[in-house]
């Protein structure tokens, strides 16, 4: 089976800021990586070339062993989880989840199949009508999860995606995100700076001003 994600020499400049340097990186499917290290590091800038919001000034990206380093986002067959949740807030939870498949035309009868059993597993039954705000944050955040993940992606990709809950929802939150992940095989790339969630990883690799440290 061909690398889920592999990042050759890849490089952002801001002017005279070189935010990442030149980072080779693979994630294998179904393997969960913490990409780690302090704040300016690269880590962010990394996550965002990786789902097209940022684009490279230098290297390849590949996914599934296509280039996509010149991909829009929307193509990528990726998923994205912010820790601010950034769910869509005039949408109910069933809504928010549907989102992807309705635009990429999946079947109205597959989607209705589908929806429920994501809500099943992050166990929001009961919750499907309700708009986020109604929500708690750690509700949100596994909305939010279910969102990207209902697509099957290759890949789902977090950005401290614990970031605004306490410890213990976020460890609740971070277990249910990695529980899922494992269940359909995708490769999981999240940002932190915990070395304690990163611990509950696969692999974990440290930045240091744009570069990967040696381990
Ligand atoms: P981290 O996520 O590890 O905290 P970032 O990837 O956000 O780090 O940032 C890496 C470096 O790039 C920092 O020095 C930051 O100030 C700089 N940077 C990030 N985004 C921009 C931007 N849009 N314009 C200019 N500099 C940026």
């Amino acid at each position: 089976m061909s690398t889920t994600l592999e990042l050759h020499r890849i490089e952002k400049r801001y002017g005279a800021t070189r935010a990442v340097a030149g980072v080779d990186l693979s994630v294998a499917p179904g393997e969960l990586v913490a990409l780690l290290g302090p704040s300016g590091c690269g880590k962010t800038t990394t996550l965002r070339m990786v789902a097209g919001f940022v684009e490279p000034t230098a290297g390849r990206i590949l996914m599934g062993g296509s280039d996509i380093t010149r991909m829009p986002p929307h193509k990528r067959n990726a998923g994205m989880v912010f820790q601010s949740y950034a769910l869509f807030p005039h949408m109910s939870v069933a809504d928010n989840i549907a989102f992807g498949l309705r635009r990429r035309g999946v079947p109205r009868g597959e989607i209705a199949e589908r929806v429920p059993r994501m809500v099943a597993l992050l166990q929001l039954d009961g919750l499907e009508a309700r708009l986020p705000r109604q929500l708690s944050g750690g509700q949100q955040q596994r909305v939010a999860i279910g969102r990207a993940l209902a697509v099957r992606p290759r890949l789902l990709m977090a950005d401290e995606p614990t970031g605004n809950l306490d410890e213990a929802t976020g460890d609740e939150v971070l277990g249910l995100a990695l529980d899922l992940v494992a269940r359909t095989g995708c490769g999981f790339l999240m940002v932190t700076h915990s070395t304690r969630l990163a611990a509950r990883l696969n692999r974990q690799e440290t930045l240091a001003s744009g570069v990967l440290v040696a381990p």
